[in-house]
């Protein structure tokens, strides 16, 4: 069995009180939608810290282009007239000027089964879908329905929250070009929408964008190790802007902030280095991660033992690592919760869900450590509403995260060769 994590590091994190500080203060730049000025505030906020902990480490900034975005104006009214609350996902496409009007075709869930009996019914009507728990095994994603309303002919699309009362953001599933106009709603408003015995529904959209290229960044702090091998430790500083992003993603940022100050001390001596990073448009289909890996050369692709990538790490007491198909790592991780006292499962299917997935594609060993997995009352259920806000996330539970991320990445940065290797199989 593996040691349990050096005592004083353990004390030192224990002992942080600058975990729950950071944490509230990362809450307070906002909802950190990549582009705003929370977005560039919370970046402003991580150097500060950062630097705190390790003067010495000035960090590099990797510039990362997109394809900005940003809604002017987002309306929907309804058949009889009235206006109902809406909220564009990220990166949707305008409607004409004067706005879309269609029938829409409520699809349920939005599985592929409803798709396929509805077949020729979307032809040039607006599809309606409903927004699922995201971290659960079979979880069909936002994107996928998106997707399937396009290729069978829909001319706009809806997701509706699962909080009465409430919308619910995301991103559109555009990739830039073409695209449908897409909106997140209430419940009571999917179920005014339903289709009657006199027909179906009819909906107005209206959405005004605005759309130039832009750059954001990638903040790196390297610690070296004995050896040029490293382990990446990540979290996304963007979210959206219907709240603060608080499980999604401050509670990430928050434990690599304070892994970072417990390690940075002691990676000198370890055999691996420690590399911090700091990715943005997350929310933007894993941009950030997705230029840095391309960038890597197999050489340097060979150097990174592991990723370990927290996203939404509290907000439940239970812990999961999506493995991202490499089976190879898993023993070590519950070997490593074993010891650290900690409870924790291992969930093998690759999920496209952050940015761990851009290295696992890259042939990087990649873990998401993820809280509430499969449990459909834990408090992640809120993620991408408005109640995704600080008072859902217990301290505890954000310290015992960031415990077995710096045992995980500890552990990591100090297995011999063999065992690392190991974690590249499959
Ligand atoms: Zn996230």
């Amino acid at each position: 069995m593996m040691p349990a994590l050096d005592k004083t590091i353990a004390d030192r994190i224990a002992a942080d009180r600058g975990l729950w500080q950071d944490f509230n203060d990362i809450c307070d730049c906002g909802g950190r939608l990549a582009g705003t000025d929370s977005e560039r505030k919370a970046f402003a906020l991580l150097r500060e810290r950062v630097h705190a902990a390790s003067p010495a480490n000035a960090g590099r900034s990797i510039p990362v282009p997109y394809g900005g975005w940003r809604a002017r104006r987002a309306m929907l009214r309804l058949g009889d007239g009235t206006m109902a609350a809406c909220h564009p996902l990220v990166r949707t496409i305008a409607t004409p000027r004067d706005g879309l009007t269609a029938e829409v075709v409520d699809l349920g869930r939005g599985t592929p089964e409803e798709f396929d009996a509805h077949g020729r019914d979307l032809e040039g009507r607006i599809a309606l879908v409903r927004h699922e728990l995201m971290f659960a095994a079979g979880t069909i994603h936002r994107r996928r329905k998106y997707d399937m309303a396009r290729a069978r002919g829909a001319v706009g699309f809806l997701i509706a929250g699962p909080l009465p009362g409430e919308l619910v953001a995301g991103s559109s599933g555009r990739e830039g070009g073409e695209g449908i106009p897409a909106l997140g709603i209430a419940p009571e408003t999917a179920a005014r929408l339903a289709r009657r015995a006199d027909g179906w529904s009819t909906a107005s959209m209206i959405i005004e964008t605005e759309e130039s290229p832009a750059e954001t960044e990638t903040l790196v702090y390297d610690y070296p190790g004995r050896t040029g091998d490293w382990v990446v430790l990540s979290a996304h500083v963007d979210g959206h802007d219907l709240a603060e992003s608080a499980m999604d993603n401050g509670t990430g940022l928050a434990a690599v902030l304070a892994v970072t100050r417990a390690l940075a001390p002691e990676v000198a001596r370890f055999r691996r280095g420690l590399r911090v990073m700091f990715f943005s448009v997350e929310e933007w289909a894993l941009t950030g991660s997705a230029q840095y890996v391309k960038a890597l050369s197999p050489v340097d692709r060979d150097r990174i033992a592991l990723n370990v990538n927290l996203d939404s790490v509290a907000g439940s007491s239970d812990l999961a690592a999506l493995t991202s198909g490499y089976a190879g790592v898993e023993p070590f991780l519950l070997d490593i919760a074993a010891a650290n006292g900690q409870r924790l499962r291992t969930v093998r299917p690759l999920m496209t869900n952050s940015d761990h997935a851009n290295f696992a594609l890259g042939g990087i060993p990649a873990i998401r450590l993820v809280a509430g997995f499969d449990d459909p009352a834990a408090n992640l259920r809120l993620v991408l509403t408005p109640d995704d806000t600080r008072d859902k996330v217990e301290e505890a539970d954000l310290r015992r995260a960031t415990m077995l991320t710096a045992a995980i990445v500890a552990a990591a940065c100090e297995a011999d060769p063999a065992a690392a290797a190991t974690w590249r199989r499959s």
